[in-house]
């Protein structure tokens, strides 16, 4: 199909650019771009993307809404990629995320620990998780993610439960700041958490408009959506 060709074409060329610019980033922080993983975020873009993406050798994909992720990850189931669970959690969905997500990158209270722990042992599997760290001000309106000073207790309360796997943090740069101070935290926060848990080496940071602050700041993964996909249709 030429339309298929045609995205094709775009999405490899995009994919380029993303590469490329993670290697820039490395150069310049004098890192090794093998130490930074590409999850590419796939929300709101059908399935039919995730497998073109999965035939240009993208091994991670991000969603950040239950359903969407739910259906497409049983659509594609036969691609074998790892799927990493990216949004908000409502404590009565979190026990369905772990059955099929490999990577829950969200969790951000106690509360949902048990839950999530509880569907990764009824589906028999394991399931990385990261806490996600608030980088907000306190004023600010939340946009999920911990306190810094929550972030040990949900990180104990993971690396307690026998079907989790605590694997590090993740963070969504403030509205409004500059991300790189935002980074610099988060990388304190990380650090922090490594002198508990040495296993937990995972810093999930960095989007479209930020991935070279995020690597700058020890970023071990960024999650790149439109610079991938392109734009995003609006929310209703
Ligand atoms: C949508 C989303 C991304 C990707 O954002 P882009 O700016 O499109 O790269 C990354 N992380 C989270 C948590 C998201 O919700």
């Amino acid at each position: 199909m030429a339309d298929d060709d045609a995205r094709r074409a775009l999405l490899a060329a995009n994919l380029d650019t993303v590469h490329g610019r993670i290697a820039d980033a490395c150069r310049v922080a004098g890192r090794d771009p093998q130490e930074v993983g590409l999850v590419v975020v796939t929300k709101f873009f059908p399935e039919s993307d995730v497998r073109l993406l999965a035939g240009l050798g993208v091994t991670d994909v991000g969603e950040n809404r239950h359903q969407e992720a739910s259906a497409k990850a049983a659509a594609c189931a036969d691609l074998g990629l790892s799927w990493h669970f990216i949004g908000s959690i409502q404590s009565n969905k979190a026990a369905a995320i772990a059955a099929y997500a490999d990577v829950v990158e969200s969790v951000d209270r106690v509360k949902l620990v048990n839950a999530l722990d509880r569907g990764a042992r009824e589906h028999g599997r394991t399931v990385d998780c990261l806490v996600q760290v608030s980088l907000d001000p306190p004023t600010a309106s939340a946009r999920g993610g911990a306190a810094a000073g929550d972030v040990a207790a949900v990180a104990e309360a993971v690396a307690g439960a026998s079907a989790l796997r605590l694997r590090g943090v993740m963070a969504v740069a403030p509205l409004g700041e500059p991300p790189l101070p935002a980074f610099e935290r988060l990388a304190e926060v990380a650090a922090r958490l490594r002198l508990e848990h040495p296993d937990a080496t995972v810093v999930s940071a960095g989007m479209s408009g930020d991935l070279e602050e995020a690597i700058r700041c020890g970023a071990t993964h960024v999650r790149v959506g439109s610079a991938v996909l392109g734009p995003r249709p609006p929310i209703k």
